[in-house]
């Protein structure tokens, strides 16, 4: 009886105390947009000496949100949680309520004891939210201090939310898949051909400024009412791909050192347009969806047969097929808060939703066709 009293006693505590409380978006089950349901949930706590609390003012939908709604990728991402036994996720592993969102901006509310001066309580920050944690669409999240920087002075917290997680897709398909890590000097890089196929993407518009930031030679590709936004991001020529004569103009732009493909369009294409290239990268390899539909060991089967077929036969091909994917990188977001810091890198922002329509964005971001990024504001 006493033990019921005092669990009583905390819970009138808890309910009395709206400070241990957030508002988040949630999923219980796999699905459509149904499943998005807004709850005011307990307040993620800081279990690691390197994290922050950040109450979230801005965050961005991506199409990986959408498609983690439907289940894309839980056999890996489970297993990753497992691995990390990873805070915020129930001890069994199992992944629900889920909370999507990778990227954010924010205040510093609260910090663990190892986090030191680098982040003060109440400064302004941006950062993303590794794969396998608990997302951001919510008002408050738990993240490793290496993934938050003080938020530019010259972007706006909207505006802040729009870059990080298509910034960072980007720059570790192209630094390190693309291999510009080690191609340091200048020189080396200076009027190397580029082709990013779907320019006019959230990722797209920040692969083209990258390219241009690390003085790269950029050909990319969209829809004609995209062209003059490619133009103003620093694009050396930008193809519209719903015009006829489109793939003469790609082959003839080429041959490539990179293939950067944003767009979903496919190396078997590219290869029976004769685009010639050095590396061809995409940001949609079947990997997650192999594992998703074949289990873990059929699965990898899978998985080393698709990345052989193309990358085997190079005697008579000479082109390389490399699957890029989101890195939480301190090193990446370093370089993107330098580009922006000095306006080598700008935002692009197509729509921003408040907070309570965020199936409305989902909606929007499913829809395609976008203009840079759809944002949620959660001031
Ligand atoms: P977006 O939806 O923002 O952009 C895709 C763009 O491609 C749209 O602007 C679309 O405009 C354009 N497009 C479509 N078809 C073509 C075509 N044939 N040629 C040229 N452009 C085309 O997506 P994101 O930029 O956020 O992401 C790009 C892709 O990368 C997505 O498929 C996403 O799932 C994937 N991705 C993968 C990640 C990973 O970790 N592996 C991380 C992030 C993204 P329009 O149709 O009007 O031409």
């Amino acid at each position: 009886a006493s033990q019921l009293r005092y669990l009583a006693r905390l819970s009138v505590k808890y309910k009395e105390n709206p400070e241990d409380k957030m508002q988040a978006w949630q999923i219980h089950s796999y699905g459509n947009l149904d499943e998005l349901k807004l709850s005011t949930v307990r307040m993620p706590v800081i279990t690691k000496p390197t994290e922050v609390l950040i109450k979230v003012e801005a965050s961005s939908v991506n199409p990986i949100d959408v498609a983690m709604m439907k289940g894309y990728g839980a056999m890996a991402l489970n297993l990753m949680r497992k691995a990390k036994n990873v805070n915020n996720i129930n001890s069994s592993g199992i992944e629900f309520p889920l909370i999507m969102g990778r990227d954010f901006s924010g205040v510093v509310i609260s910090k663990g004891h190892g986090v030191g001066d680098r982040l003060k309580l109440g400064d302004k920050v941006w950062g993303v939210v590794s794969i396998e944690q608990q997302g951001c669409h919510s008002s408050h999240v738990v993240v490793d201090n290496s993934m938050v920087n003080p938020r530019p002075e010259n972007l706006s917290y909207i505006e802040a939310a729009s870059i990080l997680y298509a910034g960072l897709t980007a720059w570790s398909a192209l630094w390190w898949c693309g291999g510009l890590s080690y191609k340091t000097s200048i020189a080396t890089r200076m009027n190397r051909r580029m082709l990013v196929l779907g320019g006019s993407g959230g990722v797209g518009t920040l692969a083209i400024q990258l390219l241009k930031a690390w003085n790269m030679h950029v050909i990319t590709t969209c829809s004609s009412d995209a062209v003059n936004v490619l133009k103003k991001l620093g694009a050396d020529v930008v193809i519209d791909y719903k015009q006829d004569d489109a793939d003469r103009k790609i082959f003839e732009e080429g041959p490539y050192d990179i293939i950067l493909d944003c767009c979903n369009q496919g190396i078997e294409q590219a290869k029976a347009k004769g685009y010639q290239h050095e590396s061809y990268i995409t940001l949609n390899s079947p990997l997650l969806k192999n594992l998703d539909e074949h289990g873990l060991i059929g699965g990898m089967i899978r998985n080393i047969s698709d990345f052989c077929k193309h990358n085997l036969p190079k005697a008579e091909n000479k082109s390389t097929l490399k699957w890029a994917f989101f890195t939480p990188s301190s090193e990446g977001l370093n370089m993107i808060q330098e580009f922006v810091e000095n306006g080598k890198l700008v935002p692009v922002v197509k729509k921003v939703y408040p907070f309570q329509e965020l199936p409305k964005a989902y909606e929007r971001v499913s829809l395609g066709h976008l203009r840079g990024k759809i944002v949620i504001d959660m001031k």
